[in-house]
């Protein structure tokens, strides 16, 4: 059987076909899918490029909040 990707179990069943693929749906959890392995980076990868986004985006606001204040001086 295969491994859920949403919940970790191995309860699965056949579920038909898409797209050519084997569709198979998680008996716990009643997720659908057609492959194992989720598609796309890494979640690790997915959360360290938010948080470099987001200490960017907050660096950049931080210089431009230290121009402004300069500007009026
Ligand atoms: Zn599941």
């Amino acid at each position: 059987m295969t491994e859920c990707p949403k919940c970790g179990l191995v309860k699965t069943v056949k579920n038909g076909c898409h797209l050519g693929r084997q569709r198979h749906r998680c008996k716990d959890c009643g997720f659908q899918f057609t492959r194992a392995t989720s598609k796309g980076r890494p979640a690790s990868e997915k959360a360290t490029a938010v948080l470099l986004y987001t200490l960017g985006l907050s660096l950049h606001s931080f210089v431009n909040t230290l121009k402004k204040i300069s500007m009026k001086n």
